[in-house]
C-alpha cells in the first residue's frame, strides 16, 4: 500500500516512470488524469465535452471538474487496498489540498527536465489509444512502424502535442508547479528525479525513492 504522486512537466516522463513503478508494485492502480480526460473526450461524455477546449489549447481543465473526477476514482476498492500512483494530479495547489483531505500522498516524485528536451520529446511522441503505451518516433520506436508492440493497435499522435500547445502547456505547468512543490516540500515528501535519465533508472534507485526495501 503506497500513495505516490508523480509530478512533472508534460512529457517529463511520468508515464515511463509509472511503468517502471508498476513492475515493482504491480497491483498499484496507475491513475492518469490526462488519460481519463482523453477517454472522456473521445467518448464525448459531458465531462469530455467540457474539458475539450481547455485540453486542446494547452490550459488546465478547471479544478472542480478534475477534483470530482479524481475523488470518484479514489473511492474504488483497488485504491483502498493498494494505494495509488497518481500521474498528472495534483497540478494546482487547490488540487493538492483536496488530495490531502481525501487520501494524502506519502511520496511525491518530481521529474526535472529542461524545456528544450521536453519539446524534442513531445514532437516525436506517439501513443497507443487502446492500452496507453507511449513511444517516441526517434528515441523509442515501436518494433513495427505505427503499431503498438503490446496490443497491436494503431498508434496516434496526440492532438495537443504541437510545438505551440506544448510551449503553452509548459508555461501552465511552471505557473502552478512552485506552490505545489512547496506544499509537499513542507511536508518532507518531495524526491527530485533527474528526468533526463528516467529510462535508465534501476529498480534499486526507484525503490530507494519510494522507501521500499
Ligand atoms: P497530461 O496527459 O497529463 O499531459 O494531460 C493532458 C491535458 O489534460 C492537460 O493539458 C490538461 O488540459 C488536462 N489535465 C490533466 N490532468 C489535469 C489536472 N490535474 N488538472 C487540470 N487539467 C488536467
Amino acid at each position: 500500500m503506497k500513495q505516490i504522486v508523480l509530478f512533472g512537466a508534460p512529457a517529463a516522463g511520468k508515464g515511463t516512470l509509472a511503468g517502471k513503478i508498476k513492475k515493482i508494485l504491480p497491483q498499484i492502480p496507475h491513475i492518469s488524469t490526462g488519460d481519463i480526460l482523453r477517454e472522456n473526450k473521445k467518448n464525448e461524455t459531458p465531462l469530455g465535452l467540457k474539458a475539450k477546449e481547455y485540453m486542446d489549447s494547452g490550459k488546465l481543465v478547471p479544478d472542480e471538474l478534475v477534483i470530482d473526477m479524481v475523488e470518484d476514482r479514489l473511492k474504488r476498492d483497488d485504491v483502498k487496498n493498494y494505494g495509488y500512483l497518481l500521474d498528472g494530479f495534483p497540478r494546482t495547489l487547490s488540487q493538492a489540498e483536496k488530495l490531502e483531505e481525501i487520501a494524502p500522498a506519502e511520496v511525491v516524485l518530481v521529474l526535472d527536465v529542461p524545456r528544450q528536451e521536453l519539446l524534442n520529446r513531445v514532437l516525436g511522441r506517439i501513443s497507443c489509444p487502446e492500452c496507453n503505451a507511449i513511444y517516441n518516433k526517434f528515441s523509442i520506436p515501436p518494433k513495427k512502424e505505427g503499431i503498438c508492440d503490446i496490443c497491436g493497435a494503431k498508434l496516434v499522435h496526440r492532438s495537443d502535442d504541437t510545438e505551440e500547445t506544448m510551449n503553452k502547456r509548459i508555461d501552465t505547468y511552471e505557473e502552478n508547479a512552485g506552490p505545489v512543490i512547496r506544499f509537499y516540500e513542507e511536508k518532507g515528501l518531495v524526491k527530485h528525479v533527474d528526468g533526463t535519465r528516467t529510462m535508465h533508472l534501476t529498480e534499486k534507485e526507484i525503490k530507494s525513492f519510494l522507501e521500499i526495501v
